[in-house]
């Protein structure tokens, strides 16, 4: 791989590696989270889920396997599908809408389109026929009657989930834009259609704006929330409120240049009421990296009936709105956007929630007691900061390792912070020092952060 792009950077400092299992050249569509990565992902899923939780959701884990009968019920045995194309000399599969006139590969003559369903099969016991789940939602709406009376019969009811899903992708490819195995972080709103109309909580964010474009307008505009709701942009304050909880997600994981794009009519669901797509840039291409979609009654119902459980509250079938965030292209997008590769120096300029580190912590030369005092340094912050200690290589080296994985500040101990109890702090962005006294550096840190 070419040295000087931003995906090898992303390779040589830890964050994404693949495709997995890269010893065995690796299969499409998998990929592995480096220890830097890993980082940020559990910083990713951390930030949302302070966000939900604020809001009053509460957090659920359920099975990635389920049988057959679910995902009859939910229609996706019928109609999780794509259109492909096959290479008769090579056998390459391409999506239609990837597909050229002769096969990309070989130049081989491509075969009639195809449906290909995209859910993965597998046995359990020695004849079960199970599924992978291909999206986190439809595991937590199963969950409803429990929720129900778990949350003492009041409605609406909001709940989340964060994990894996798997969907057989037929021609995964732009790293982990497309993947066959991704995280989903997906919140859903059981509500009741008056409700959804009717929303007290609507009133405190209604004067927020947002930059929306829906499907009449040919440019995006920025508007609150509650002028959406007069143009007609928005149909429903309890989906506004949806729109807003994204938006607050968005700014917390430090995501920029998003647009809330929403469906025209004939790329919805058949049973979606309304559905936007956040899209962020990446490498000149708009790419989706979260759905926030009205789904009314249709999962519930179809869960009532095949599961022949009663769904009903007040008569009605509980209508669910739902956030869909894919964790990959977000952290994807997070990266790409934060790393600026000025030929000088690479600065991965991710917010300090997002950073692996928050703060890296260097003795200046191999010296006892200089170590030993970077040593009780890092003790004591680690406490309360993500603090990385590092004692290998020239400082520079040092500094420049952490600019690349977005250390935002580092301290490093001299032999003057022998005699005074001072030590550096350098400033990832600006390059700038200062000499702080140990004893003072939680408060400063502390107020550099929060
Ligand atoms: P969907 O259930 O198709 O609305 O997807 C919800 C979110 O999951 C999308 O906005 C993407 O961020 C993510 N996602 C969907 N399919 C993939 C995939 N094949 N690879 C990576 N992320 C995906």
């Amino acid at each position: 791989m070419d040295k000087n792009t931003k995906d090898s950077i992303f390779v040589s400092r830890g964050f994404l590696w693949g495709p997995s299992p890269e010893i065995y050249r690796g299969v499409s569509g998998f990929y592995d989270f480096g220890p830097m990565g890993k980082l940020v992902k559990n910083n990713l899923e951390n930030e949302t889920r302070k966000v939900f939780m604020k809001y009053g959701f509460f957090e659920v884990e359920c099975p990635i396997l389920m049988p057959e009968i679910v995902w009859k019920a939910s229609g996706h045995l019928e109609r999780f599908t794509d259109t492909m194309v096959k290479c008769k000399k090579c056998k390459s599969s391409f999506k239609i809408e990837d597909a050229e006139k002769k096969c990309s590969s070989c130049g081989g003559e491509l075969t009639k389109p195809e449906e290909y369903n995209l859910m993965v099969k597998t046995k359990v016991g020695t004849d079960k026929d199970m599924f992978l789940r291909p999206e986190t939602a439809t595991t937590t709406y199963l969950l409803f009657p429990r929720l129900f009376q778990f949350f003492r019969k009041t409605m609406p009811i909001k709940v989340f989930q964060i994990g894996k899903a798997y969907r057989n992708e037929i021609s995964p490819r732009q790293g982990v834009i497309r993947l066959r195995e991704f995280t989903q972080m997906e919140s859903q709103i059981f509500i009741n259609t008056d409700n959804e109309m009717d929303f007290p909580e609507f009133n405190r964010i209604k004067k927020e704006k947002v930059l929306l474009l829906p499907h009449k307008l040919k440019k995006p505009v920025k508007i609150s929330l509650e002028g959406a709701i007069k143009k007609k942009y928005l149909k429903k304050p309890a989906f506004a409120w949806c729109i807003h909880i994204t938006e607050e997600i968005l700014k917390k994981t430090g995501v920029k240049g998003y647009r809330f794009r929403q469906h025209a009519p004939n790329e919805m669901a058949h049973y979606a009421d309304d559905a936007w797509d956040v899209e962020v840039k990446i490498n000149g291409d708009w790419v989706e990296i979260c759905g926030v979609h009205d789904r009314t009654d249709y999962d519930l119902k179809r869960h009532s009936q095949f599961s022949k459980q009663k769904m009903n509250v007040n008569k009605e079938i509980p209508h669910v709105l739902e956030i869909s965030f894919g964790l990959e292209r977000t952290l994807y997008a997070l990266l790409n956007d934060s790393l600026v590769m000025d030929g000088e120096r690479n600065l991965m300029k991710l917010p300090e929630n997002m950073a692996p580190f928050q703060i890296g912590i260097f003795p200046l030369l191999k010296d006892k007691k200089l170590e030993s005092l970077a040593n009780k340094v890092n003790e004591d912050l680690s406490r309360n900061f993500r603090t990385y200690h590092d004692i290998s290589g020239s400082i520079g080296r040092r500094y420049r390792r952490q600019d690349e994985v977005g250390t935002p500040f580092c301290i490093t101990i001299d032999h003057q912070s022998l005699e005074d109890k001072t030590v550096t702090i350098r400033e990832r962005d600006s390059m700038k020092q200062e000499r702080v006294k140990i004893s003072e550096l939680k408060v400063n840190l502390n107020e550099k952060f929060f």
